[in-house]
């Protein structure tokens, strides 16, 4: 079993998200929990069932593309 620490640095490394209990990279997407700054998402391994969920933190912000003339 991966710590959250080592599943996140896989998954960045990888560019793939992986079971962090038997590596599969069969997993299914679940319920996304949207929070004041966090996202959760969950997910179920096809693999070994294993149920957890990524947290997402918020990290900035970017323009959107609707802004050309609204220059202050
Ligand atoms: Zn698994």
């Amino acid at each position: 079993m991966l710590s959250s620490n080592e599943w996140r640095t896989r998954t960045v490394e990888d560019g793939v998200v992986r079971c962090p209990s038997c590596n599969s990279l069969n997993v299914t997407m679940g319920a996304c929990a949207v929070g004041a700054y966090t996202i959760y998402q969950k997910y179920v391994c096809e693999g070994c069932g294993y149920e957890f969920q990524a947290m997402f933190g918020l990290i900035g912000c970017v323009p959107g593309s609707n802004n050309e003339g609204n220059d202050t």
